[in-house]
């Protein structure tokens, strides 16, 4: 792995960074370094904004037939390569292989045949403006867009953003994350190799602080779209009002789980253990709240805790590993530190709560499934996003103290309801304030269906046609029919 030579690709070049820096990238499983990357900053990033502004006219004025046949043929060039992505994967941020293989790597290819396919559905509108003319929207490329993406899946979520932002029209520059960059510099080879215009992707590593900002503030950039941490897109918008820059924001949430009395409890347990340690709890949607009726809530405790003992925790590239380590030190340090705030809180710790010290363990970064009873919405381990597999349980009695209890948060991401009444379902879904509600389901994500918060969550849509419009603006054509317009000074000028 050490041996090869990543690189960064800006106007179709593979190249180092201007200073020969590189960052070194960490195998969160053992610790041990696997791969140098350049260590970019505000120069690469300008050069890759100055490619990509050189690449968008010709871009735009290709047929969205023409940009559809590029993503086929990128879908094709990433699903040969299906294995040694996937592999690349988990060693850089820690998914289990079977993860990276039979997710990732086969959601990849299918999405990016369908926005392929999706964008060539984009419509405009005519509009009833009167006898003597007449009057369209169309929808346009922005241009250059700057494409800020996060390590807890690393190459999707490259991939959704720059799937529909190609598509549409737009060129982009991506800045992947510092910790987990060696598939989005793999994806920068295999662009090379099929014939995209250069310029048209440009793909650049190097810090947030540095490289992010210069992305975030630079005048030719038209959109960021941006997934990670709540502080950081609040920064971000700060950053870009000197640009008065449109964004879309994906960011953090503290999602609730409400099991009403009546749930069916083995697909709850199910959908409990599944959304709460899936991906080792680094998911936007991963539950950190679960609101459990007091009339079930000690049968959902000991089936979830029963449950959770079978989830296996080791290497993740071993095919059997349903849960691997956290992705970098820094955040297995933090989420350790909202499990001492849980205990020193009053939780009941019901499951895990340690660092884990089997001889597949205790070189990496992994922590413990771990399940706290007792809980209330003052503890602080409860209000924070904790991006981990530390989960909180809470009783209530009434649907409407669930609500009450769900909605205060600063966050809006998702949120799911269990029961098998869908009447008391739909009605609870109208009352949350999330950008997905599932009832009966959680973490069903799928790039057919829209996903974006409310709130402190962020905003805009990822996946579905509706992302379409994030990449796109709308400008009005008005025409005049009859070569007279009639404005008040008419006859007077
Ligand atoms: P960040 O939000 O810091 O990282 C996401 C991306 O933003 C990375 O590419 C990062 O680059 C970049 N970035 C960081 N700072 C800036 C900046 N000032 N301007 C522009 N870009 C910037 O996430 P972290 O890696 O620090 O994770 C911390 C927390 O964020 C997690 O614990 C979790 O709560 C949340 N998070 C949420 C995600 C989600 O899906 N909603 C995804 C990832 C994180 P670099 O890596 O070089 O710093």
């Amino acid at each position: 792995m050490m041996e090869h030579n990543y690189r960064v690709l800006i106007d179709g070049n593979l190249i180092d960074s201007l200073t020969g820096e590189k960052t070194e990238v960490i195998n969160p499983s053992n610790g041990r370094v696997i791969a140098a990357v350049p260590k970019c900053g505000s120069a690469e990033i300008k050069q890759a904004v100055a490619a990509a502004r050189k690449a968008a006219p010709a871009w735009a004025d290709t047929t969205t037939a023409e940009r559809g046949r590029v993503l086929k043929r990128l879908a094709a060039a990433i699903a040969s390569r299906r294995d040694e992505l996937a592999r690349l994967e988990t060693m850089q941020y820690g998914g289990p292989i079977w993860k990276t293989t039979n997710f990732d790597m086969t959601f990849i290819p299918e999405m990016l045949d369908y926005y392929a396919g999706t964008a060539r559905a984009m419509t405009g509108m005519t509009l009833p403006v009167g006898p003597t003319c007449t009057s369209m929207t169309v929808r346009e490329p922005y241009g250059v867009v700057g494409l800020i993406t996060p390590w807890n899946f690393p190459l999707i979520t490259i991939l959704a953003k720059l799937a529909p932002a190609l598509v549409t029209g737009n060129t982009c520059v991506v800045k992947p994350p510092s910790c987990a960059p060696l598939t989005a510099l793999i994806l920068g080879e295999i662009i090379n190799e099929i014939d995209i215009p250069p310029g048209v992707v440009n793909i650049v590593t190097g810090p947030g602080d540095v490289a992010g900002e210069t992305l975030v503030c630079h005048p030719d950039v038209a959109k960021i779209a941006f997934t990670g941490d709540s502080s950081v897109g609040k920064r971000i918008m700060r950053l870009a009002a000197d640009t008065v820059k449109p964004l879309f924001l994906e960011l953090g949430g503290k999602n609730a789980f409400i099991v009403l009395p009546d749930a069916n409890m083995d697909a709850v347990i199910e959908g409990a253990v599944w959304s709460a340690f899936y991906n080792s709890g680094q998911n936007c949607a991963s539950v950190g709240r679960f609101l459990v009726h007091e009339a079930v809530y000690d049968e959902f405790a000991e089936k979830f805790v029963a449950a959770s003992r079978k989830i296996t925790v080791g290497n993740p590239l071993d095919m059997a590993t349903m849960m691997g380590p956290l992705t970098y030190r820094g955040h297995r340090d933090t989420v350790e530190g909202y499990i001492a705030s849980a205990k020193k809180s009053g939780a009941k710790l019901l499951f895990g709560g340690k660092r884990l010290n089997t001889a597949d363990t205790r070189e990496g970064y992994f922590v413990a499934p771990t399940i706290f009873g007792d809980c209330n919405a003052d503890m602080p381990f409860m209000r924070e996003e904790i991006f981990g597999p530390v989960v909180g349980l809470m009783r209530f009695k009434t649907v409407e103290e669930a609500i009450a209890i769900a909605n205060n948060t600063r966050y809006g991401l998702c949120a799911s309801i269990w029961t098998e009444d869908m009447r008391t379902g739909l009605n609870m879904s109208r009352k949350l304030q999330d950008g997905t509600v599932w009832i009966n389901q959680h973490l069903s994500i799928v790039f057919e269906v829209p996903w974006g918060g409310f709130k402190e969550s962020g905003f805009g849509k990822e996946n579905s046609l509706l992302c379409l419009e994030e990449y796109t603006r709308i400008k009005h054509v008005w025409v005049d029919l009859v070569g007279n317009p009639a404005t008040p000074w008419h006859d007077k000028v």
